[in-house]
């Protein structure tokens, strides 16, 4: 065997491996019951490693699920060109903020990625092309939520980026592409505050009048499973204007949103405006 006929065989050999071994994992997966699907809205860095009422009410969330095999999430601050997954074994521990103190600078959340699941992933969807991603991590969007969530670290987390070129429709769309996972044991977090202004943040407990009355339309629009409404939500008024001035923390919602079956249970968590301008209302799909 010339070295050129050697060298073919051998990628060969290993590509056949790899899709075997991949194979394999798909197949050793436990055919679950669909797991349930989360959206969280993440607020303040400072959740992250604060004992308050968002924290806790995570961690109740948390405790109320089966334990995932994997936890994918859509972050509203992982906003790319075209759609990515990320493929890490290792992802870093993203510290996308500034200003905060240093037990919030310097917290690390070590849980594994998942090369494997996110590879699933991207044959999953058909409604775009996903890239693999080797560069980002987790990001606060992402790990804040998390680390309160399962402190151990002991569940593979991934993350799927927003592409902010399309539109809302298309990111529900692509959202609903994402059931097979649930399928899979993959907890799937929406992460991002239904009502998001920081131009207008105010230090104070309660919202605004315009945030509490968008949140509670939107709460509306949810039970009433009006999905429509809640993807062209900029032909709600003048709150939802104000609510979503720019919307990667909205967009998340639409993921979750997109993955609600027909008659599937729906409740609410963390439910509270605050800061004048954010939502916290957190919500739970699934038994
Ligand atoms: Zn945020």
């Amino acid at each position: 065997m010339n070295r050129r006929n050697f060298i073919t065989d051998i990628s060969i050999l290993t590509a056949a491996m790899t899709l075997s071994s991949f194979k394999k994992f798909t197949d050793d997966l436990p055919k679950a019951d669909k797991m349930p699907v989360l959206f969280v809205g993440h607020g303040s860095p400072m959740n992250a490693i604060e004992d308050n009422e968002f924290s806790r009410a995570w961690k109740t969330a948390a405790s109320a699920l089966p334990k995932p095999t994997a936890i994918l999430c859509v972050s509203a601050h992982w906003q790319t060109k075209g759609t990515k997954v990320t493929m890490m074994a290792k992802p870093r521990t993203i510290h996308d903020f500034y200003g905060f103190p240093p037990a919030l600078e310097q917290k690390e959340y070590p849980a594994p990625g998942s090369p494997e699941f996110a590879k699933l992933t991207r044959e999953t969807i058909h409604h775009t092309t996903v890239e693999g991603d080797d560069a980002w991590g987790l990001d606060h969007g992402t790990w804040s939520v998390v680390a309160q969530m399962y402190p151990l670290a002991d569940v593979p987390v991934f993350q799927l980026s927003l592409d902010y070129s399309q539109s809302p429709a298309w990111h529900y769309e692509l959202g609903k592409e994402l059931a097979a996972l649930r399928r899979k044991g993959v907890l799937i977090i929406g992460s991002g505050n239904m009502v998001h202004n920081l131009g207008m943040i105010q230090w104070k407990d309660e919202g605004y009048d315009w945030a509490i009355e968008f949140d509670a339309k939107l709460k509306k629009l949810i039970e009433q499973n009006d999905h429509r409404a809640i993807i062209n939500y900029q032909d709600l008024g003048p709150a939802a204007k104000l609510a979503i001035p720019t919307n990667e923390h909205y967009l998340p919602l639409l993921y979750s949103l997109a993955l609600q079956e027909k008659d599937e249970a729906l409740s609410f968590f963390a439910e509270k405006t605050l800061m004048g301008s954010i939502s916290m209302r957190s919500l739970r799909i699934g038994n």
